[in-house]
């Protein structure tokens, strides 16, 4: 059967940090879906165009289109084996939209790891965040620095700040979270998926936890 982990958390919670270690020691496909949405933008896809508009205010893009975007992505062969979610499901909607489709692909949500980290030390992690832009691999200035300012190591290219990781934006991302996205963690909580990890520590203690998690929900 196929497996899936989903990563739950607010915006700069480290889930894209953490999913490209464990996607790589797992061999597991990393969906991020705001990955998806940013690569359509660059591609000046409609449905990046869409997209934009919300993503701009900190907003979600409305459950439809978020749907069907990642439905196609998990649809894919590479995916077969299962992924890792990172950012999908953010609504209760597309939490049972996501059940569904999982059973379709012969899966289910096998682990729902939930980083916790309090809104003061979110908006601190955001304004120092860079981001590559061929592959959407993250660092912190303070945190997390590159080798070499500006660039990614992982891959050399560009670093840059997105234009929604600014202070105003955040706040509301932070807010659209508390009310549109904290529910699941009740949701997986009473279907006793959720593991609570905490997510102030350093990024390796935060990944060793998270490793104990995944092996004990085998
Ligand atoms: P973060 O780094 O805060 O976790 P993401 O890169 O996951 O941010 O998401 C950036 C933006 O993309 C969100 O603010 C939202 O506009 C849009 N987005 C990403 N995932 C979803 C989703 N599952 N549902 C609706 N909108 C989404
Ligand atoms: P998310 O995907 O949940 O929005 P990211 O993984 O992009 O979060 O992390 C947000 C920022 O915080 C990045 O700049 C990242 O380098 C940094 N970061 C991630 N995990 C930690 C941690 N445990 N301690 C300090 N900074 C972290």
């Amino acid at each position: 059967m196929a497996k899936y982990i989903v990563l739950l958390g607010p915006p700069g919670a480290g889930k894209g940090t953490q999913a490209q270690i464990i996607a790589e020691k797992y061999q597991l496909v990393h969906v991020s879906s705001g990955d998806l949405f940013r690569e359509n933008l660059k591609n000046q896809t409609e449905l990046g165009k869409h997209a934009q508009t919300f993503m701009s205010r900190g907003e979600l893009v409305p459950d439809d289109v978020t749907i069907a975007m990642v439905r196609e992505r998990l649809a894919r062969p590479d995916c077969r084996n299962g992924a890792l979610l990172d950012g999908f499901p953010r609504t209760p909607a597309q939490a049972s939209a996501l059940a569904e489709m999982l059973k379709e692909f012969n899966g289910a949500v096998n682990v729902v790891p939930y980083i916790c980290v309090p809104a003061e030390v979110l908006i601190e992690r955001l304004s120092g965040r860079w981001t590559c832009r061929s592959n959407g691999h993250v660092f912190h200035e303070k945190f997390n620095p590159p080798a070499v300012a500006g660039i990614c190591d992982l891959d050399g290219s560009e670093l840059y700040q997105r234009d929604d990781d600014k202070a105003e934006t955040v706040k509301n991302r932070i807010k659209v979270y508390q009310e549109q996205t904290s529910p699941l963690i009740d949701y997986y909580r009473k279907n006793g998926l959720l593991v609570e990890i905490d997510g102030t520590k350093p990024i390796e203690e935060v990944t060793k936890d998270m490793l104990t998690a995944i092996e004990d929900a085998k």
